[in-house]
Protein backbone atom coordinates (compact mmCIF):
# COMPACT_ATOMS: atom_id res chain seq x y z
CA UNK A 1 0.00 0.00 0.00
CA UNK A 2 3.17 2.59 1.26
CA UNK A 3 4.55 1.91 -2.54
CA UNK A 4 1.10 2.26 -4.34
CA UNK A 5 0.88 5.53 -2.75
CA UNK A 6 4.15 6.76 -3.09
CA UNK A 7 4.31 6.08 -7.12
CA UNK A 8 0.48 7.50 -7.23
CA UNK A 9 1.75 11.10 -5.05
CA UNK A 10 4.91 11.08 -7.87
CA UNK A 11 2.22 11.01 -10.56
CA UNK A 12 -0.11 13.39 -8.76
CA UNK A 13 2.39 15.16 -6.62
CA UNK A 14 -0.27 18.05 -6.05
CA UNK A 15 -2.33 15.55 -3.97
CA UNK A 16 -0.45 15.66 -1.21
CA UNK A 17 -2.70 13.38 0.67
CA UNK A 18 -1.55 10.40 -1.24
CA UNK A 19 1.58 11.52 0.30
CA UNK A 20 0.10 11.01 3.53
CA UNK A 21 -1.27 7.92 2.83
CA UNK A 22 2.15 6.63 1.62
CA UNK A 23 3.37 7.73 4.85
CA UNK A 24 0.70 6.39 7.00
CA UNK A 25 1.01 2.69 5.57
CA UNK A 26 4.70 2.77 5.51
CA UNK A 27 4.50 3.59 9.48
CA UNK A 28 2.08 1.19 10.13
CA UNK A 29 3.58 -1.67 8.49
CA UNK A 30 6.82 -0.54 10.48
CA UNK A 31 5.98 -0.52 13.62
CA UNK A 32 3.86 -4.22 13.05
CA UNK A 33 7.13 -5.12 11.95
CA UNK A 34 8.82 -3.56 14.91
CA UNK A 35 6.32 -5.57 17.33
CA UNK A 36 5.62 -8.87 15.97
CA UNK A 37 9.27 -9.46 14.28
CA UNK A 38 12.04 -7.77 16.10
CA UNK A 39 13.30 -10.57 19.20
CA UNK A 40 13.62 -7.57 21.18
CA UNK A 41 10.38 -6.17 21.57
CA UNK A 42 10.42 -5.83 25.41
CA UNK A 43 13.44 -3.56 24.93
CA UNK A 44 12.28 0.25 25.95
CA UNK A 45 13.75 1.32 22.67
CA UNK A 46 11.87 -1.29 20.93
CA UNK A 47 8.48 0.16 22.86
CA UNK A 48 8.99 4.10 21.72
CA UNK A 49 9.74 2.83 17.80
CA UNK A 50 6.62 0.88 17.48
CA UNK A 51 4.33 4.23 19.54
CA UNK A 52 5.92 6.63 17.70
CA UNK A 53 5.26 5.03 14.29
CA UNK A 54 1.69 4.04 15.56
CA UNK A 55 0.88 7.66 16.23
CA UNK A 56 2.39 9.06 12.99
CA UNK A 57 0.32 6.19 10.98
CA UNK A 58 -3.10 7.10 12.71
CA UNK A 59 -1.81 11.25 11.96
CA UNK A 60 -1.13 10.67 8.76
CA UNK A 61 -4.16 8.86 7.95
CA UNK A 62 -6.08 11.47 9.58
CA UNK A 63 -4.09 14.75 7.58
CA UNK A 64 -4.77 12.89 4.26
CA UNK A 65 -8.30 11.98 5.07
CA UNK A 66 -8.69 15.77 5.79
CA UNK A 67 -6.62 17.37 2.61
CA UNK A 68 -8.74 14.70 0.23
CA UNK A 69 -11.70 16.68 1.67
CA UNK A 70 -10.11 20.08 1.57
CA UNK A 71 -10.47 20.86 4.92
CA UNK A 72 -7.93 22.49 6.65
CA UNK A 73 -5.87 20.28 8.94
CA UNK A 74 -5.79 21.35 12.82
CA UNK A 75 -2.02 21.30 12.88
CA UNK A 76 -1.73 22.85 16.21
CA UNK A 77 -4.14 20.37 18.35
CA UNK A 78 -2.66 17.17 16.25
CA UNK A 79 0.97 18.53 17.66
CA UNK A 80 -0.01 19.74 21.39
CA UNK A 81 -2.02 15.80 21.40
CA UNK A 82 1.18 14.22 20.46
CA UNK A 83 2.90 16.47 22.23
CA UNK A 84 1.87 15.33 25.18
CA UNK A 85 1.26 12.24 24.64
CA UNK A 86 4.86 11.98 24.47
CA UNK A 87 5.93 12.55 28.24
CA UNK A 88 3.45 10.86 29.54
CA UNK A 89 4.36 7.63 27.94
CA UNK A 90 8.12 7.87 28.86
CA UNK A 91 6.69 8.34 32.12
CA UNK A 92 4.38 5.36 32.37
CA UNK A 93 7.73 3.70 30.47
CA UNK A 94 10.83 4.66 32.59
CA UNK A 95 9.38 5.99 36.22
CA UNK A 96 6.37 4.00 36.55
CA UNK A 97 6.39 1.09 34.52
CA UNK A 98 2.85 -0.10 33.20
CA UNK A 99 1.32 -1.41 30.35
CA UNK A 100 -1.87 -0.26 31.07
CA UNK A 101 -1.31 2.83 31.44
CA UNK A 102 1.02 3.71 28.29
CA UNK A 103 -1.94 1.94 26.27
CA UNK A 104 -4.26 4.77 28.20
CA UNK A 105 -1.62 7.74 26.99
CA UNK A 106 -1.58 6.80 23.18
CA UNK A 107 -4.98 5.84 23.32
CA UNK A 108 -6.00 9.35 24.62
CA UNK A 109 -3.99 11.11 21.70
CA UNK A 110 -5.80 8.09 19.01
CA UNK A 111 -9.11 9.42 20.11
CA UNK A 112 -8.48 13.19 19.64
CA UNK A 113 -6.84 12.73 16.32
CA UNK A 114 -10.14 10.35 14.80
CA UNK A 115 -12.50 12.23 16.62
CA UNK A 116 -11.43 15.81 15.39
CA UNK A 117 -11.13 14.68 11.71
CA UNK A 118 -14.47 12.43 12.48
CA UNK A 119 -16.45 15.74 13.30
CA UNK A 120 -14.42 18.41 10.79
CA UNK A 121 -15.27 15.91 7.69
CA UNK A 122 -19.00 16.30 9.09
CA UNK A 123 -18.50 20.38 9.07
CA UNK A 124 -17.31 19.81 5.52
CA UNK A 125 -20.69 18.68 4.69
CA UNK A 126 -20.00 15.72 3.03
CA UNK A 127 -21.72 15.49 -0.67
CA UNK A 128 -21.26 11.99 -1.85
CA UNK A 129 -20.99 8.22 -1.02
CA UNK A 130 -17.20 8.33 -0.87
CA UNK A 131 -17.19 11.33 1.74
CA UNK A 132 -19.58 9.70 3.72
CA UNK A 133 -17.10 6.35 3.69
CA UNK A 134 -14.18 8.67 4.71
CA UNK A 135 -16.73 9.85 8.09
CA UNK A 136 -17.37 6.30 8.63
CA UNK A 137 -13.84 5.05 8.41
CA UNK A 138 -12.73 7.89 10.95
CA UNK A 139 -15.50 7.09 13.47
CA UNK A 140 -14.82 3.23 13.45
CA UNK A 141 -11.11 4.75 14.29
CA UNK A 142 -12.11 6.85 17.20
CA UNK A 143 -14.46 3.82 18.37
CA UNK A 144 -11.75 1.78 17.90
CA UNK A 145 -9.57 4.22 20.22
CA UNK A 146 -12.08 4.06 23.29
CA UNK A 147 -13.05 0.51 22.97
CA UNK A 148 -10.36 -0.94 23.37
CA UNK A 149 -8.82 0.61 26.28
CA UNK A 150 -12.34 0.98 27.70
CA UNK A 151 -12.43 -3.01 27.74
CA UNK A 152 -8.61 -3.30 29.11
CA UNK A 153 -10.17 -1.06 31.86
CA UNK A 154 -13.39 -3.11 32.70
CA UNK A 155 -11.00 -6.38 32.54
CA UNK A 156 -12.23 -7.31 29.10
CA UNK A 157 -9.02 -7.71 28.09
CA UNK A 158 -5.71 -8.23 28.89
CA UNK A 159 -2.36 -6.20 28.10
CA UNK A 160 0.45 -8.84 29.64
CA UNK A 161 -0.63 -12.41 29.19
CA UNK A 162 2.19 -14.33 31.21
CA UNK A 163 4.42 -10.58 31.43
CA UNK A 164 4.16 -10.73 27.83
CA UNK A 165 2.45 -8.13 25.73
CA UNK A 166 2.98 -10.17 22.52
CA UNK A 167 0.97 -12.93 23.53
CA UNK A 168 -2.20 -10.36 25.24
CA UNK A 169 -5.35 -10.49 24.26
CA UNK A 170 -5.35 -6.40 23.68
CA UNK A 171 -1.98 -7.23 20.83
CA UNK A 172 -4.32 -10.08 19.78
CA UNK A 173 -7.55 -7.33 18.77
CA UNK A 174 -4.96 -4.42 17.30
CA UNK A 175 -3.60 -7.75 15.28
CA UNK A 176 -7.20 -8.90 14.25
CA UNK A 177 -8.57 -5.53 13.06
CA UNK A 178 -5.90 -2.78 12.23
CA UNK A 179 -5.04 -4.50 8.74
CA UNK A 180 -8.86 -5.05 7.73
CA UNK A 181 -9.47 -1.28 9.30
CA UNK A 182 -5.84 -0.23 6.85
CA UNK A 183 -7.11 -1.95 3.90
CA UNK A 184 -11.03 -0.26 4.03
CA UNK A 185 -9.18 2.92 4.42
CA UNK A 186 -6.34 2.24 1.76
CA UNK A 187 -9.27 1.00 -0.65
CA UNK A 188 -11.15 4.29 0.29
CA UNK A 189 -8.38 6.48 -1.16
CA UNK A 190 -7.99 4.34 -3.90
CA UNK A 191 -11.33 4.35 -4.90
CA UNK A 192 -11.29 8.46 -4.48
CA UNK A 193 -8.88 8.69 -6.48
CA UNK A 194 -10.14 6.76 -9.02
CA UNK A 195 -13.28 9.19 -9.10
CA UNK A 196 -11.66 12.18 -9.46
CA UNK A 197 -10.06 10.81 -12.44
CA UNK A 198 -12.96 9.56 -14.08
CA UNK A 199 -14.55 13.34 -13.36
CA UNK A 200 -11.64 14.66 -14.97
CA UNK A 201 -11.88 12.10 -17.71
CA UNK A 202 -15.30 13.38 -18.01
CA UNK A 203 -14.79 16.97 -18.42
CA UNK A 204 -11.82 17.05 -20.82
CA UNK A 205 -13.74 14.54 -23.31
CA UNK A 206 -16.09 17.44 -23.10
CA UNK A 207 -13.94 20.25 -23.51
CA UNK A 208 -11.25 21.13 -26.37
CA UNK A 209 -8.12 21.75 -25.62
CA UNK A 210 -6.81 24.66 -27.39
CA UNK A 211 -9.51 26.74 -25.94
CA UNK A 212 -10.73 25.40 -23.25
CA UNK A 213 -14.75 25.56 -24.88
CA UNK A 214 -16.99 22.66 -24.70
CA UNK A 215 -16.44 20.73 -27.81
CA UNK A 216 -18.99 19.09 -30.05
CA UNK A 217 -19.63 16.21 -27.87
CA UNK A 218 -19.90 18.50 -24.78
CA UNK A 219 -21.97 21.01 -26.49
CA UNK A 220 -24.72 18.18 -27.67
CA UNK A 221 -24.63 16.98 -24.03
CA UNK A 222 -25.46 20.50 -22.59
CA UNK A 223 -28.08 21.13 -25.40
CA UNK A 224 -30.05 17.71 -24.97
CA UNK A 225 -30.00 18.68 -21.32
CA UNK A 226 -31.43 22.14 -21.49
CA UNK A 227 -33.79 21.42 -24.31
CA UNK A 228 -35.00 18.56 -22.21
CA UNK A 229 -35.45 20.98 -18.83
CA UNK A 230 -37.25 23.46 -21.47
CA UNK A 231 -39.31 20.91 -23.67
CA UNK A 232 -41.20 22.48 -26.60
CA UNK A 233 -41.65 25.72 -25.12
CA UNK A 234 -40.10 28.92 -27.44
CA UNK A 235 -37.30 30.95 -26.49
CA UNK A 236 -34.07 28.86 -26.85
CA UNK A 237 -31.56 29.68 -30.07
CA UNK A 238 -28.22 28.81 -31.90
CA UNK A 239 -25.61 31.46 -32.94
CA UNK A 240 -22.73 29.68 -35.36
CA UNK A 241 -19.73 32.25 -35.77
CA UNK A 242 -17.13 31.51 -38.48
CA UNK A 243 -14.04 33.06 -38.58
CA UNK A 244 -13.80 34.87 -41.57
CA UNK A 245 -10.75 33.93 -44.57
CA UNK A 246 -8.91 32.24 -41.54
CA UNK A 247 -6.85 30.07 -44.08
CA UNK A 248 -4.98 33.37 -44.91
CA UNK A 249 -3.94 33.77 -41.56
CA UNK A 250 -2.72 30.46 -41.38
CA UNK A 251 -1.28 30.86 -44.73
CA UNK A 252 0.67 34.36 -44.02
CA UNK A 253 1.39 34.04 -39.85
CA UNK A 254 2.18 30.17 -39.47
CA UNK A 255 -0.21 28.27 -37.80
CA UNK A 256 1.22 28.87 -33.71
CA UNK A 257 -0.48 32.78 -34.43
CA UNK A 258 -3.54 31.07 -36.45
CA UNK A 259 -3.88 29.12 -33.02
CA UNK A 260 -3.29 31.90 -30.89
CA UNK A 261 -6.05 33.90 -32.76
CA UNK A 262 -8.82 30.63 -32.48
CA UNK A 263 -8.05 31.07 -28.65
CA UNK A 264 -8.94 34.81 -28.37
CA UNK A 265 -12.15 34.61 -30.81
CA UNK A 266 -12.72 31.93 -28.21
CA UNK A 267 -11.87 33.97 -25.22
CA UNK A 268 -14.25 36.86 -26.60
CA UNK A 269 -17.22 34.30 -27.17
CA UNK A 270 -16.88 33.16 -23.50
CA UNK A 271 -16.77 36.35 -21.97
CA UNK A 272 -19.15 38.19 -24.45
CA UNK A 273 -21.13 36.33 -26.32
CA UNK A 274 -23.47 35.53 -23.57
CA UNK A 275 -24.51 31.86 -24.68
CA UNK A 276 -25.36 29.67 -21.94
CA UNK A 277 -22.65 27.13 -23.53
CA UNK A 278 -19.83 28.32 -25.81
CA UNK A 279 -18.20 25.17 -27.90
CA UNK A 280 -15.67 25.21 -30.64
CA UNK A 281 -17.05 22.97 -32.88
CA UNK A 282 -15.01 22.75 -35.67
CA UNK A 283 -11.66 24.50 -36.82
CA UNK A 284 -12.13 28.10 -36.78
CA UNK A 285 -16.07 27.64 -36.16
CA UNK A 286 -17.75 28.09 -32.95
CA UNK A 287 -21.51 27.44 -32.14
CA UNK A 288 -23.37 29.43 -28.95
CA UNK A 289 -26.35 27.91 -26.93
CA UNK A 290 -29.18 30.35 -25.58
CA UNK A 291 -31.66 28.69 -23.65
CA UNK A 292 -34.39 32.16 -23.24
CA UNK A 293 -33.28 34.99 -25.56
CA UNK A 294 -35.49 37.34 -27.95
CA UNK A 295 -34.44 38.23 -30.88
CA UNK A 296 -33.28 41.72 -30.40
CA UNK A 297 -30.93 40.15 -27.68
CA UNK A 298 -29.56 37.41 -30.24
CA UNK A 299 -28.86 40.43 -32.27
CA UNK A 300 -27.04 42.21 -29.36
CA UNK A 301 -24.44 39.56 -28.71
CA UNK A 302 -24.01 39.09 -31.95
CA UNK A 303 -23.33 43.23 -32.06
CA UNK A 304 -21.16 42.94 -28.87
CA UNK A 305 -18.90 39.82 -30.28
CA UNK A 306 -18.08 41.83 -33.42
CA UNK A 307 -17.09 44.86 -31.67
CA UNK A 308 -15.03 43.39 -28.72
CA UNK A 309 -13.34 41.42 -32.11
CA UNK A 310 -12.46 45.20 -33.69
CA UNK A 311 -11.21 45.88 -30.15
CA UNK A 312 -9.35 42.68 -29.71
CA UNK A 313 -5.71 42.20 -29.63
CA UNK A 314 -3.97 38.89 -31.62
CA UNK A 315 -0.55 37.98 -30.44
CA UNK A 316 1.31 37.95 -33.49
CA UNK A 317 -0.82 39.82 -35.90
CA UNK A 318 -0.05 43.30 -37.14
CA UNK A 319 -1.92 45.54 -35.26
CA UNK A 320 -3.74 46.86 -38.23
CA UNK A 321 -4.54 43.58 -39.24
CA UNK A 322 -8.18 42.76 -38.38
CA UNK A 323 -9.83 39.66 -37.42
CA UNK A 324 -13.57 39.27 -38.54
CA UNK A 325 -16.42 37.02 -37.91
CA UNK A 326 -19.26 35.96 -40.17
CA UNK A 327 -22.13 35.19 -37.37
CA UNK A 328 -25.40 32.68 -38.31
CA UNK A 329 -28.35 33.25 -36.23
CA UNK A 330 -31.72 30.64 -35.55
CA UNK A 331 -34.08 31.52 -33.21
CA UNK A 332 -35.50 27.91 -31.95
CA UNK A 333 -39.18 27.15 -34.03
CA UNK A 334 -41.39 25.20 -31.55
CA UNK A 335 -40.42 21.55 -31.48
CA UNK A 336 -37.55 22.01 -33.66
CA UNK A 337 -34.70 19.63 -32.76
CA UNK A 338 -30.78 21.00 -32.03
CA UNK A 339 -30.11 19.06 -35.38
CA UNK A 340 -32.62 21.59 -36.81
CA UNK A 341 -31.72 24.37 -35.34
CA UNK A 342 -28.00 23.90 -36.21
CA UNK A 343 -28.65 23.47 -39.88
CA UNK A 344 -30.76 26.64 -40.02
CA UNK A 345 -28.12 28.51 -38.36
CA UNK A 346 -25.39 26.67 -40.53
CA UNK A 347 -27.98 28.46 -44.06
CA UNK A 348 -27.44 31.93 -42.12
CA UNK A 349 -23.93 31.75 -41.46
CA UNK A 350 -23.76 30.56 -45.06
CA UNK A 351 -26.35 33.22 -46.08
CA UNK A 352 -23.79 35.71 -44.13
CA UNK A 353 -20.49 34.55 -45.82
CA UNK A 354 -22.55 35.07 -49.46
CA UNK A 355 -23.35 38.53 -48.99
CA UNK A 356 -20.11 39.60 -48.18
CA UNK A 357 -18.81 38.46 -44.67
CA UNK A 358 -17.98 40.10 -41.44
CA UNK A 359 -21.43 40.31 -40.41
CA UNK A 360 -24.94 38.38 -38.44
CA UNK A 361 -27.90 36.87 -40.34
CA UNK A 362 -30.56 35.79 -38.46
CA UNK A 363 -32.25 33.00 -40.23
CA UNK A 364 -35.30 30.85 -40.21
CA UNK A 365 -38.52 30.53 -40.05
CA UNK A 366 -37.86 33.38 -42.90
CA UNK A 367 -34.88 35.73 -42.91
CA UNK A 368 -36.19 38.99 -41.32
CA UNK A 369 -34.55 42.26 -42.56
CA UNK A 370 -32.73 43.55 -39.96
CA UNK A 371 -31.94 47.36 -38.64
CA UNK A 372 -28.56 48.69 -40.21
CA UNK A 373 -25.56 48.17 -37.79
CA UNK A 374 -23.34 50.98 -36.69
CA UNK A 375 -20.76 51.33 -38.35
CA UNK A 376 -17.32 50.48 -36.94
CA UNK A 377 -13.56 50.89 -38.19
CA UNK A 378 -14.01 47.44 -40.45
CA UNK A 379 -16.56 48.84 -42.11
CA UNK A 380 -19.11 46.06 -41.53
CA UNK A 381 -22.63 45.79 -41.52
CA UNK A 382 -25.38 43.08 -39.97
CA UNK A 383 -27.68 42.13 -42.76
CA UNK A 384 -30.64 39.93 -43.19
P1 LIG B 1 -14.20 31.56 -44.85
O1 LIG B 1 -14.11 33.03 -44.66
O2 LIG B 1 -15.02 31.20 -46.04
O3 LIG B 1 -14.64 30.86 -43.63
O4 LIG B 1 -12.75 31.07 -45.21
P2 LIG B 1 -11.69 30.41 -44.24
O5 LIG B 1 -10.34 30.57 -44.81
O6 LIG B 1 -11.89 30.95 -42.87
O7 LIG B 1 -12.19 28.92 -44.21
P3 LIG B 1 -11.56 27.61 -44.79
O8 LIG B 1 -12.58 26.53 -44.48
O9 LIG B 1 -11.18 27.78 -46.25
O10 LIG B 1 -10.25 27.38 -43.98
C1 LIG B 1 -10.25 27.14 -42.64
C2 LIG B 1 -8.83 26.90 -42.21
O11 LIG B 1 -8.74 26.72 -40.80
C3 LIG B 1 -8.24 25.66 -42.83
C4 LIG B 1 -7.54 24.93 -41.71
O12 LIG B 1 -6.21 24.66 -42.01
C5 LIG B 1 -7.57 25.94 -40.58
N1 LIG B 1 -7.68 25.31 -39.26
C6 LIG B 1 -8.57 24.40 -38.81
N2 LIG B 1 -8.33 24.08 -37.53
C7 LIG B 1 -7.24 24.78 -37.14
C8 LIG B 1 -6.50 24.88 -35.93
O13 LIG B 1 -6.80 24.22 -34.90
N3 LIG B 1 -5.45 25.71 -35.88
C9 LIG B 1 -5.08 26.46 -36.98
N4 LIG B 1 -4.03 27.29 -36.88
N5 LIG B 1 -5.75 26.37 -38.14
C10 LIG B 1 -6.81 25.56 -38.23
MG1 LIG C 1 -13.75 30.62 -41.87
MG1 LIG D 1 -15.25 27.29 -41.30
Amino acid sequence: MAVTFLVLWRKRPDQAYLGMLALAFLSCGLAFAVNDLLPGFSTSASRVAANILFLTAIASACIGGLQRAGVPVPLRLFGVSIALCCPAFAWYLVVEPSTEARIYVVSVAYTILSATTTWMLLRARPQRALDWLFVVLSFALTVLAVARPAALLLKQLDANAGGSFRDSAYWATVQAVTPILAIAVGLAFLGSLAAKLFDELTVEADRDFLTGLLNRRGFQKGVQKALTACGAEDGAAVMIVDIDNFKLVNDSYGHAVGDGVIAAVAEVLNRHGGGHLTSRSGGEEFTLFYGKVSRPELLGHAEVIRKELSQAHFPGLPPDRYVTVSIGLHPRVAGETISEMMSAADRALYEAKRAGKDRAVLGAPALHALPQAAERRTGSRMRA
